[in-house]
């Protein structure tokens, strides 16, 4: 268990601000992990953080942290907060090449010190499922996952899609991996299977030289301008309308495909959160499949972001369109 921060961790201050806390207190409340049926190592690292304050420089050190206990332990849970998750666990969904271990994120909506918490089961939960086996003994759900409100989602499929209730996180493309109520009901059949003899590599180098450019109706040409010519910008996600739609108007498109031609790539992904891109649907996408803008099918800007860092970083832009760690359906 590595424990990064998030309100999980988290106490209220003098000036009753919610701030990272000392993981023996995350300790003091659950008694219930001295009777787990399996031995548990923990790793808490310092200082513990907001989600807010995670950078790319945080998922490699993840990743290496993961590698170098992947031999002596059967699965991971990382306690991590809420608002970057998704982020996160797409991040290392690409990271962890050749993966057949589980790695599961949780977290809370209230602190662990809460009498309503939802820490507790959450934490517990995802211990269960990370150290979960089939008859043979190999692990069920050897793929990075988001464990949450009793959902065991894929990782590079969730998003946060609440801040107040506790059903924080969904994926509206591809359904949960398991459900958790008196049993865990898993899917194996939506499941990663487990491939036996396959190495753990870890790509050294995540580039983010990336940017999310949102539409909405009124966006100015300066502001599109301003984005695309930023020194060194090397990716854009295209945050598009419904499926892979976008303004048809000349200094749009002229815009866009100049900054293509110039070497950036334009990744088409829908601010719909169900659905897919498909350009040339409408009229309104056909001149962004004419210009070489690449579809993002039915991926999240979660995972779009962290799989354009992660291919930049490789230095090998092929697989943008195709499903790498099944972030995306064709
Ligand atoms: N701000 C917190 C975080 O992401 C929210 C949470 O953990 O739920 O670290």
């Amino acid at each position: 268990m590595i424990y990064t921060g998030g309100t999980l961790g988290m106490t209220y201050d003098a000036a009753g601000q919610l701030r990272p806390f000392d993981f023996a207190q995350i300790l003091d409340n659950l008694p219930e992990l001295d009777r787990l049926a399996f031995t548990l190592s923990v790793i808490a690292l310092e200082p513990p953080i907001d989600s807010s304050n995670v950078t790319p420089t945080h998922w490699l050190q993840w990743a290496n942290l993961i590698a170098e206990h992947y031999d002596s332990h059967d699965g991971f849970v990382i306690l991590h907060g809420t608002d970057t998750m998704a982020y996160s666990a797409s991040a290392l969904s690409f990271l962890l090449d050749g993966l057949a271990k589980p790695v599961v994120f949780t977290g809370a909506q209230l602190p662990i010190g809460s009498i309503r918490t939802d820490a507790r089961e959450n934490l517990i939960t995802a211990l269960e499922i990370a150290s979960a086996r089939d008859a043979v003994g190999n692990p069920l759900v050897p793929e990075v996952c988001i464990y949450f409100h009793s959902r065991l989602l894929r990782g590079n499929r969730a998003k946060k899609v609440e801040s107040t209730q506790f059903d924080a996180f969904y994926s509206e493309n591809y359904p949960p991996l398991a459900e958790a109520g008196v049993t865990i009901e898993y899917r194996p059949a939506l499941i990663s299977p487990y491939t036996s003899g396959r190495t753990l590599r870890i790509q050294p180098r995540l580039d983010d030289r990336v940017a999310v450019l949102r539409l909405f109706p009124g966006l100015s040409r300066p502001v599109v301008e301003s984005l695309l010519h930023t020194s060194g910008l090397r990716a854009v996600v295209l945050e598009t309308y419904g499926s892979g739609n976008a303004p048809t108007t000349g200094w749009f498109t002229d815009c866009i495909a100049a900054a293509i031609r110039n070497g950036l790539v334009v990744f088409n992904v829908s601010q719909c959160m169900g659905g897919r891109v498909v350009q040339g649907r409408y009229a309104t996408s056909r001149h962004l499949l004419d210009i070489g803008v690449r579809s993002g099918a039915d991926i999240t800007t979660e995972a779009a972001v962290t799989k354009l860092m992660y291919l930049l970083g490789s230095g090998d832009l092929t697989q943008i369109i195709v499903p790498i760690r099944g972030e995306m359906t064709l």
